[in-house]
């Protein structure tokens, strides 16, 4: 079961599981998604997924029938809300989805007998930090809502492991995932104005946004734009089934980051998504964003260690197929 799969990491996710030969079983409210991601996703992979649900994870009787209807092994917990800023202006409506989603989750799971879980969490757990790169062993000190709720989820998954020593959770910590399906027929395409970056980028690109708000350029880093480690998707959605792989290697929780191992500051992504697509992108320096912090950089060498992976693609190809993506589908999903 993948929920939140017709997202941006879900979708992708589902292209790379069904070309593996795995039977995928979609939940999804589409509440920032469309469902002609899910003919796209069987599109690519030549192959039709199981079932799809719109269910809001937070509806256990709804979850509960499909877990009725499918013998489920393992979920793939996609479903969330995941932009720091708007966060930070519906704090409850986080905690509310984030974590009343995966606790639904959890306790449906329970009583069909599911114990096997891949968690998508996130580096911004990490908060305001002086370190760089982060490993899976520093201390979490998440510094808004959206990282807050992440966070408490990965302690909940902690307790659950700790009290029944049969659940088996992976908990991935994506670091910046960007980039899009090399077709051009899967990308981050948000509902209403990207509170991302890179989709900001392509829309300012493309023409349908003026210009790019940098958030802040006094920040202490080498030319005072934020520094984040941007993953490709791909790679992302790759790590999703290699972690299934080894879901069975042992039980309890375990945690990995995934980030590619360096850092990217805005101007450098603005710069690079430029040279990319030959556009010049306007751009002015606004005030920094409530809940944004300077740099976060993953040591992703721990999830290398155990399964002899690591993210292979780079920047450019990072901004090639977002850009690719953004002119093939220039209103997202819309009028695809
Ligand atoms: N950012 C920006 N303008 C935007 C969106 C983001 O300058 O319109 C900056 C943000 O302050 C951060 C970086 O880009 O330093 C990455 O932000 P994003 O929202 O993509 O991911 P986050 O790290 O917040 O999850």
């Amino acid at each position: 079961m993948v929920t939140g799969a017709t997202g941006f990491i879900g979708s992708h996710t589902c292209v790379e599981l069904l070309d593996h030969g795995y039977q995928v079983v979609v939940v999804d409210d589409f509440s920032n998604s469309s469902p002609q991601v899910v003919s796209r996703i069987q599109r690519l992979a030549g192959r039709f997924l199981d079932a799809v649900y719109k269910v809001d994870v937070r509806d256990r009787r709804a979850l509960s029938s499909v877990f009725d209807r499918h013998r489920v092994d393992a979920v793939v917990h996609f479903a969330a809300k995941k932009a720091v800023g708007e966060s930070v202006r519906l704090p409850v409506e986080y905690y509310d989805v984030n974590v009343g989603g995966t606790t639904a989750l959890l306790a449906t799971m329970h009583e069909h007998g599911v114990r096997r879980l891949v968690f998508s969490s996130s580096c911004s757990i990490y908060g305001d930090v002086d370190t760089s790169p982060l490993t899976e062993q520093d201390p979490a000190r998440p510094s808004n809502p959206y990282a807050a709720s992440k966070w408490t989820c990965e302690q909940m998954l902690a307790d659950v492991c700790r009290c029944r020593p049969d659940y088996t959770v992976l908990s991935l910590r994506y670091f910046n995932p960007v980039g899009a399906h090399p077709s051009g027929l899967l990308g981050e395409a948000p509902l209403g104005e990207p509170d991302n970056l890179m989709p900001y980028l392509a829309q300012v690109a493309a023409g349908r946004r003026e210009r790019l708000r940098v958030f802040g350029s006094d920040y202490a880093t080498a030319d005072g734009t934020g520094v984040r480690d941007y993953i490709h998707v791909m790679d992302v959605a790759e790590a999703h089934r290699i972690a299934l792989e080894h879901l069975g290697d042992s039980t309890g929780l375990r945690v990995f980051n995934l980030g590619v191992g360096s850092g990217t500051s805005v101007f450098e992504l603005l710069t690079a998504f430029g040279e990319v697509s030959g556009k010049t992108i306007p751009y002015e320096v606004v005030d920094r964003r409530p809940g944004d912090v300077t740099e976060l950089v993953a040591d992703p060498s721990a999830v290398t260690r155990e399964w002899g992976w690591r993210a292979s693609r780079d920047l450019a190809a990072m901004c090639r197929d977002a850009w690719r993506f953004q002119r093939l589908n220039p209103t997202g999903y819309a009028a695809g």
